[in-house]
């Protein structure tokens, strides 16, 4: 079955539906979604977005900020970008219909951790399921504008597709398209698009532990580098200090709830499983150093000890004013049979948010001609090695804009499309032994976790390349005999995540930003790392 389209949306999260909104109407718009279309991580952010809203700050101040925290590899000019465009992006969301939180009338701006000034603009604590409301509200409206759910993307269609044109050179390819799955009929869709955008979003789920939901398998990641895009900086996973460990069976893909910076803010305790305080021995701010400090903290007594997790103690605080100030965890804890109240709550830490991705330009246009990467799975340069708090949201916003503005202009004189064969799987069999599969998402998870994860050497790097190559081998095996379906899809992208991460962390002699290597501690000059095809 083949559908033609103008533009090819992989992703309903924040960037991929904003982008469909800001295609001119006159165009037909498809956006494929692989669950529901609320599923997304957008979906779960709660702080909100960050922008320069009140008089008393300034764009120079949010630029400083994000160049700050970014450890030298922000692309200033993008950042700057970012910065002055977020205001009217702000303002097109409330005119959307998405309601903030107000104050006294304005908008009521919260301050995180590496912000100089109060700026980020939030729903109460659930900013992101407002926003992705909104979203799917103005999309439904649209008449141009065709949603599908459970229709998850394989691979994109390029020269390598066609027969006569696939030795053309890489620089020279186009994206015409994607083979998408649609999973509850079990046929594969031959998507055929003069422009791609993908907004397939993050990657948490190479990790064990994540506060990513379950989508998060870093497809677009996986898909776009199979097509020969450019990935960078893949190196730089953020890690938040704390998020509720679970060892619950059947848990592998449920996402870790974070347990917020505030409640060390308010005066918790990280202790070891004996009790023992250590935070001491790593920072003179203790529980209140920035966040990779405190994560690494864990992780080294995690790794020396060989336990699974530490203890956050908020105990001997007047109950009261635990439950007062923090309902929401008070609650999930709960939950789980933790009252904070009285036990102590086991955390670690969990990979939140890649900071590199699909490389692109101002225009969010990778280096492929028709394809687009917005949001999470793109590195436009505004977060370098270390994402500021708040910025991802403000970034998916402007350049999802600003892609769709290029497009509108573009559309027109898109060359035309050659023939494309449909999806072909002819010889393949129905999967018979779904074990294998889970067992090496477990695998894979467990791995990345252990020796691709907050504190890394050289030896660890070569563990992890040496174990993740011989799944990817079995994998790719399996999937070439086996007729697609949703798990295989998934774990093989899972699995290109983990080999592109740990190839630019080898590539990196340096600790910096969100990279911190045993061997090599000290900075160099800063520097992008780029790669390209060099596993298949
Ligand atoms: C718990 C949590 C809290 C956060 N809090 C904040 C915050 O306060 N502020 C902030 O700025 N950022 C925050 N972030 C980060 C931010 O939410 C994300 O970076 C952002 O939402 C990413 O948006 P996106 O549109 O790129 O991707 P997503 O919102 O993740 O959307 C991706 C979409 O792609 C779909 N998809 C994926 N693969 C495929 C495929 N193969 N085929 C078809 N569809 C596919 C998914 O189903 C989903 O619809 C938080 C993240 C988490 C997890």
């Amino acid at each position: 079955m083949k559908i033609k389209t103008n533009v090819l949306i992989i992703g309903s999260g924040i960037a991929g539906l904003y982008a469909a909104l800001n295609i001119d109407p006159k165009y037909e718009v498809y956006v494929v979604t692989k669950k529901n279309s609320t599923e997304s991580n957008t979906n779960y952010a709660q702080g909100g977005i960050a922008s320069v809203i009140d008089s008393s700050d300034s764009f120079q101040k949010h630029i400083n900020d994000s160049v700050i925290a970014g450890a030298g590899l922000c692309r200033q000019n993008i950042v700057e970008i970012m910065v002055k465009e977020g205001p009217q992006r702000i303002n097109d969301l409330i005119n959307l219909g998405t309601n903030f939180s107000y104050k006294n009338g304005n908008l009521d701006l919260a301050k995180e951790g590496g912000h100089s000034e109060k700026r980020i603009v939030h729903a109460a604590d659930l900013t992101g399921s407002e926003v992705e409301r909104s979203l799917l509200e103005a999309v439904n409206r649209r008449r141009n504008i065709h949603l599908l759910e459970n229709h998850i993307a394989i691979d994109l269609i390029t020269e390598h597709n066609v027969l006569n044109l696939r030795n053309q050179v890489s620089d020279t390819r186009h994206c015409w398209g994607a083979y998408i799955l649609d999973i509850n009929n079990n046929i594969v869709i031959t998507f055929i698009s003069n422009v791609t955008i993908l907004a397939t979003g993050g990657l948490g789920q190479v990790y064990l532990h994540t506060t990513n939901p379950q989508i998060a398998t870093g497809d677009g990641f996986a898909i776009a580098y199979r097509a020969g895009a450019k990935i960078g900086n893949m190196e730089f996973i953020q890690f938040h200090p704390t998020s509720f460990y679970s060892n619950e069976v059947g848990s592998i893909f449920n996402p870790s709830f974070l347990i917020s910076e505030a409640v060390r803010g308010f005066g918790g305790k990280l202790r070891l499983k004996t009790g023992e305080e250590f935070m001491h021995k790593y920072d003179s701010r203790l529980e209140l150093a920035p966040r990779d400090i405190v994560a690494r903290a864990i992780d080294n007594e995690l790794k020396k000890r060989g336990d699974d997790y530490v203890f956050l103690d908020v105990t001997f605080k007047n109950s009261d004013d635990i439950k007062e100030h923090f309902p929401h965890i008070y609650k999930r804890c709960l939950e789980k049979g933790i009252d904070i109240t009285q036990d102590y709550i086991p955390v670690v830490p969990a990979a939140h948010y890649s900071c590199g991705g699909v490389l692109v330009d101002s225009n969010s246009h990778s280096c492929l001609n028709g394809l687009y990467a917005c949001g999470e799975i793109s590195m436009t340069g505004v977060h370098g090695a270390n994402r500021l708090a708040s910025n991802s949201l403000l970034e998916a916003l402007v350049f999802s804009h600003r892609a769709a503005n290029q497009i509108n202009l573009n559309l027109n004189s898109i060359d035309s499309i050659p023939e494309i064969p449909e999806w072909d799987d002819s010889g393949t069999l129905s999967a018979d032994e779904k074990v294998m599969i889970s067992h090496s998402f477990r695998e894979v998870k467990q791995c990345m976790w252990d020796y691709v994860g907050i504190v890394r050497s050289d030896l660890r790097l070569q563990r992890a390349e040496d174990r993740i190559k011989l799944l990817h081998k079995e994998v790719e095996e399996l999937y070439k005999k086996t007729k697609v379906f949703e798990d295989i899809l998934e774990l093989r992208n899972l699995i290109i995540c983990s080999l592109i991460i740990i190839e630019s962390a080898k590539l990196r002699k340096e600790s910096r930003g969100l990279h911190y290597t045993l061997d090599y501690p000290e900075l160099l000059d800063p520097q992008e790392t780029i790669i390209q095809n060099i596993i298949l």
